[in-house]
């Protein structure tokens, strides 16, 4: 009997199945087509670039194994790439067999239209047991256009949100990239570009997470085995939000998923929604590959709200929460809380609950101290940039020198105590210490913690440096 294409992969198909796991063989074996069999070489459809590549990077030795069963030591093996346009090019299924010698060979990148005549493709997405999941959009409805305020500082950022929600893939700003301090509105925008978008396409697939938990799933997913299924859930996704990608620096695995990620939404024109507490370039430990994409689209800052700004916002808060302030009070509070919306927000729900609990009147005077409190309990908050100025500028020194290589006893003891510094006053953790600070690994920066911690008991010029250098940090 003389082999086709489907016999000839049909037995490929069951010694793979015999050597890899089952989650493994559903995942990606399964949505394979066999196509052609010609000569020696046998062509197989799959279902996108990212499947060939993740199949050439992780299966190429299996497939040879069997293919090599089926056709001999000449088998070739000839991928076939379906892909969704969505930019609705009209190329005809074409594809190509560039001449190689390798086992398995690569085809061009091939473009289908969507109206093509397989329609068991159709969706590049056929993933067993993925495909009826309904995803949780994690989207706080509280957070929308309407209560966020427009004002100079934030009007790029809002209207490119507002461009992004309305044709969410269909702009150029993709991805989007909301960066700026803490406090100034980038979770807010973020949801409100969700919400908005669940709200005009109620069917698109809406995502917000913040990179700390992508980070633990992707950490989870390995440990269970379930890396494949975790990159199909985030490619089923159409507009995927990522709140504070400044966590992913220094973390090069979850870093190289989310890429793998970005490329397949992007090429499907997916939307990407990104926030970071800085620019790209300012980005610390992020690989290149991945801020380069970072740049394809939009950055916008948000920047610290002037005064105008200010007074609106808390306005706003006042009359949505159907309270009354004296304008004096209000524009007090705005003078004096300048870099960050969450506390002005927060010095005005505790002067309405200081004079709610206690009856009493809302003063200026108790407004004073209302703000002195916040001003004061934040300004613990500090950046770990923030830290290496002040103890770099204690010790006159350069922030260069304070990263460098050096061994000088005074400028590693200016390391240590910076590190030390960071994991007391961030919630920054120790890998993420360490590349920020010279790019030192977790164990350094636990190092440095306890020699802080042993030199200040033993030594009264040490423990001099530290009661200075935490004056610096707390007023
Ligand atoms: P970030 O994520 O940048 O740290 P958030 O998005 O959490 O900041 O914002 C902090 C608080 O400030 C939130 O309660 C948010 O609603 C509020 N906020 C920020 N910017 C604005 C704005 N322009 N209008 C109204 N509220 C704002
Ligand atoms: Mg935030």
């Amino acid at each position: 009997m003389s082999k086709t294409a489907q016999s000839v992969w049909d037995n490929c198909l069951k010694f793979i199945k015999d050597n890899i796991q089952p989650q493994a063989y559903k995942t990606w074996f399964e949505p394979i087509v066999a196509v052609k069999l010609t000569d020696k070489a046998l062509s197989i459809q799959v279902p996108s670039k990212f499947f060939y590549e993740w199949l050439e990077e992780h299966y190429v030795k299996i497939l040879k194994v069997a293919l090599t069963k089926e056709l001999g030591e000449h088998a070739k093996l000839v991928y076939i790439i379906k892909m969704e346009n969505t930019y609705g090019n009209k190329q005809p299924f074409t594809e190509k067999i560039p001449s190689s010698n390798r086992t398995a060979v690569k085809s061009q990148d091939v473009d289908i239209p969507l109206n093509n005549k397989s329609p068991e493709l159709r969706n590049p997405f056929v993933i067993p047991g993925i495909r009826n999941v309904k995803v949780e959009s994690q989207l706080n409805p509280n957070y929308s256009f309407d209560n966020f305020l427009e004002g100079d500082s934030n009007r790029l950022a809002r209207s490119a949100g507002l461009a992004v929600a309305s044709k969410p893939g269909g702009t150029s700003f993709n991805p989007l990239l909301i960066f700026g301090g803490v406090g100034l509105g980038k979770t807010h925008l973020a949801h409100a570009i969700g919400v908005d978008i669940k709200d005009k396409y109620p069917e698109k697939t809406v995502l917000y997470i913040s990179a700390e938990k992508f980070t633990q799933q992707y950490i989870d997913a390995v440990k269970k085995n379930n890396r494949n299924d975790f990159i199909h859930f985030y490619q089923i996704i159409d507009v995927l939000i990522i709140d504070d990608v400044q966590f992913l620096s220094g973390k090069t695995g979850t870093q190289d998923v989310f890429f793998h990620i970005f490329n397949h939404l992007h090429q499907n024109g997916k939307q990407v929604v990104l926030t970071s507490d800085k620019a790209p370039v300012d980005m610390q430990d992020i690989e290149q590959r991945l801020l380069s994409r970072f740049k394809w689209g939009l950055s916008a800052e948000l920047q610290t709200p002037d005064f105008e700004t200010r007074v609106s916002i808390l306005n706003n808060k006042l009359y949505r929460d159907g309270v009354e302030m004296p304008e004096e009070i209000v524009d007090y509070v705005a003078k004096n809380i300048k870099t960050n919306v969450r506390e002005l927000e927060g010095a005005i729900i505790s002067l309405i609950a200081q004079s709610s609990f206690n009856k009493k009147e809302i003063t200026l005077d108790l407004a004073r101290i209302i703000v002195e409190k916040f001003v004061k309990n934040t300004k613990r908050e500090v950046s770990i940039d923030y830290i290496q100025k002040v103890v770099s500028d204690y010790f006159q020194m350069d922030i260069d020198t304070l990263q460098s290589k050096t061994r000088k006893r005074h400028i590693v003891q200016a390391r240590q105590l910076a590190m030390f510094f960071a994991k007391k006053f961030t919630k920054a953790s120790l890998a993420s210490i360490g590349s920020q600070i010279g790019k030192r690994d977790h164990a350094t920066v636990l190092h440095a913690c306890k020699t802080v911690d042993n030199l200040s008991s033993t030594d009264k010029q040490f423990r001099k440096y530290v009661e200075d250098i935490t004056k610096k940090l707390s007023v």
